[in-house]
Parts: structure tokens; C-alpha cells; sequence
């Protein structure tokens, strides 16, 4: 009898856990649908590759898009990820909010493209953009230098008129701390390392924290503001690149960005559940050289070393989830 017992009750449990399987299964596609995305735009560098677009990254929570930087190419990488990856948040009409790590002209090359194109393509209220000092002016003056576009289309001819706002921005220059709240994001902007005046992100919402590098050499603050984040997107430059540059460039890098084996102490101390490697001097093929420049041969060509030596000195360093971002990656 008490085997008997014994086998109903064995038979309850096993028939709860299944039905607790099931409805945690039937969840998932809920769950992977408000689940908060990263979408890699742009994973390249200044050099003008076709594969790897301009820095650029996509924070998708819901319907809501928070770019971190506009590398040329953005736009037209957004609308890739609503036609290729099923991402409607990133409609270029509903990039309304976006974050710059510095003004260099890689990260800031498709400003005027956010701006004027998401306005064309239907975005109806000003721009919101947050970064370094400097960027009011830059604003003003892409704003000023698009003057003739934007009258002649809010004309009473024009093609915008029914829509006279969404050309315009409002550029906020931050200090570092929380710097923006909505219902779905918290930002908190940290100083990094780099050329000029830099910040790095860290985005928490109701079920991710998301820490962006921009450009920097390894910083405390990076890995302050990672501390066992889901996931860290940090940029990264191979040991083999960096051993062969002119030493004018060299010591610049040095200075102003972060190798492999630095990435992989750092990514150590910060925990990540995910690390990310993006902005990265690696190319597939031959990469295209500025002019007059003194090519660097590596595995791959000038100034770039392939993915599999990055891949190659990370996995020797670094034990924790890594991966190389590539355009239109979403993680
Ligand atoms: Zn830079
Ligand atoms: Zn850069």
C-alpha cells in the first residue's frame, strides 16, 4: 500500500514539474519578445571597409530604439535590422533618442544622416541627443549647413511641411552619473580614456544591464560600471597589430585604446555575462588604405589583422562568453 503511495505521489510530482516545464516553455516566445536586445549597426573602424559600417550600436527595449554613437552607415544598417532582422524599433523614423561616446568623426560621421533622414522618413518630434561638450556646436553648425534643405522643404512647397518639427535637436552635454530615465532605461554616462573628452554607457532596463565602451584604453570606470553586467561591448585592437604600427601611431594607441590582452584583464575584473568585441582593427580581406599611408602587412592586409587572430588572443586570455561583433549582430 505504501508502495502504492509512493508511486501516485512520485506520479504528482512528476505531472507538476512537466506542467511547470510547459508553462515556462510556453513563455519564451513572450518573453524573447519584450526581451531587451542589442543590435550591433556598425562594429567598424574609420577605415572605409564595406562590411563593417561605422560605430554604431542599437539598445532595443519594446518599441523603443537608444542608438550609442552615428558612424556613417547608420541609418541604412537601422533599416537593415527592420528588413533583415525582423527589428521594427529601428524604423528610421522612430530613432528619436541617441547617446555619443566623443566627436570624432567615426563615431559622428552619420549625424547629419539621423537627423535629416529620420525626419524625411517621418520622425515628427526634435532629435534627443546626449554627449560631450562640443556637441551643441556640432549640432548647430550640421543644422546651419542643411539650412537651405530645411527651408525648402517646410516651405509652402516643400515636401515637409506637414511636418516642420522633426528636423530640429535638442543636444544635451553631459556629466558623468545617470543622465537619462524613461520607462524602460536608466543611462549612467562614465568618464573613459581616450583623445578627447569621452564617456562610456551603461543602459539598465527591467531585464538587462548593458555597458558600452566607446573608444578608451582600460579604465577602473569601465569595470565599475560593468561589475557582472549581462553584457560589456568594449572595443579592441589585436597584440599583432599593435606590435606592427609606425611608432607615431603606436604610441598614440597606446594612449587612446585597448589591446586583446588588455580587454581580457579587464573583462576578467569586469565579469561580463557577454563580452563583446567591437570597433575592432580586424578585417576579413585586404583593407582599403588611406592615401599615402605606409602599409602595415598583416594576416589580412594593411592595418588590419583577421578575426581569427583576435579570436585567437582573446580565447588565450580570457576564459569568460566572448564573442566578435559583426554589423547586424543582435545579442
Ligand atoms: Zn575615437
Ligand atoms: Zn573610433
Amino acid at each position: 500500500m505504501k508502495f502504492v503511495r509512493m508511486v501516485i505521489l512520485l506520479g504528482l510530482v512528476a505531472f507538476a514539474l512537466g506542467s511547470l516545464r510547459h508553462r515556462a516553455e510556453s513563455q519564451i516566445p513572450n518573453q524573447l519578445a519584450t526581451r531587451t536586445k542589442v543590435v550591433l549597426l556598425g562594429t567598424g573602424t574609420p577605415v572605409p571597409d564595406p562590411d563593417r559600417s561605422g560605430p554604431a550600436t542599437a539598445i532595443v527595449v519594446g518599441d523603443s530604439a537608444y542608438l550609442v554613437d552615428f558612424g556613417p552607415g547608420v541609418v541604412r544598417r537601422a533599416k537593415a535590422g527592420v528588413l533583415d532582422r525582423d527589428i521594427t524599433a529601428l524604423e528610421p523614423a522612430n530613432l528619436k533618442v541617441a547617446f555619443v561616446t566623443h566627436l570624432h568623426s567615426d563615431h559622428t560621421a552619420g549625424y547629419p544622416d539621423l537627423i535629416l533622414t529620420g525626419w524625411t522618413a517621418g520622425r515628427r518630434t526634435p532629435l534627443e541627443v546626449y554627449g560631450p561638450t562640443g556637441l551643441q556646436s556640432m549640432t548647430e553648425h550640421i543644422l546651419q549647413a542643411y539650412r537651405i534643405d530645411i527651408e525648402t522643404r517646410t516651405n509652402p512647397g516643400g515636401d515637409q511641411r506637414g511636418n516642420p518639427e522633426g528636423w530640429k535637436v535638442n543636444a544635451h552635454e553631459i556629466k558623468s552619473g545617470v543622465i537619462y530615465k524613461d520607462a524602460n532605461v536608466t543611462v549612467t554616462a562614465f568618464l573613459t580614456k581616450h583623445a578627447m573628452e569621452s564617456y562610456g554607457y551603461r543602459f539598465d532596463t527591467p531585464d538587462r544591464s548593458i555597458v558600452i565602451s566607446g573608444d578608451t584604453s582600460p579604465t577602473e570606470e569601465t569595470i565599475k560600471a560593468c561589475n557582472g553586467c549581462d553584457v560589456l561591448i568594449h572595443e579592441v585592437r589585436t597584440l599583432e597589430l599593435f606590435s606592427k604600427l609606425p611608432e607615431e601611431r603606436r604610441s598614440f594607441g597606446a594612449k587612446n585604446h585597448t589591446t586583446s590582452e588588455q580587454l581580457a584583464a579587464l573583462a576578467t575584473k569586469a565579469k561580463p555575462g557577454l563580452l563583446i568585441a567591437y570597433h575592432a582593427w580586424i578585417a576579413a580581406g585586404p583593407s582599403v588604405l588611406p592615401t599615402g599611408e605606409q602599409p602595415v602587412l598583416l594576416t589580412t592586409g594593411a592595418f588590419h589583422s583577421s578575426p581569427d587572430v583576435l579570436q585567437h588572443e582573446m580565447a588565450l586570455r580570457y576564459s569568460g562568453h566572448f564573442v566578435i561583433g559583426r554589423d547586424l549582430d543582435v545579442y
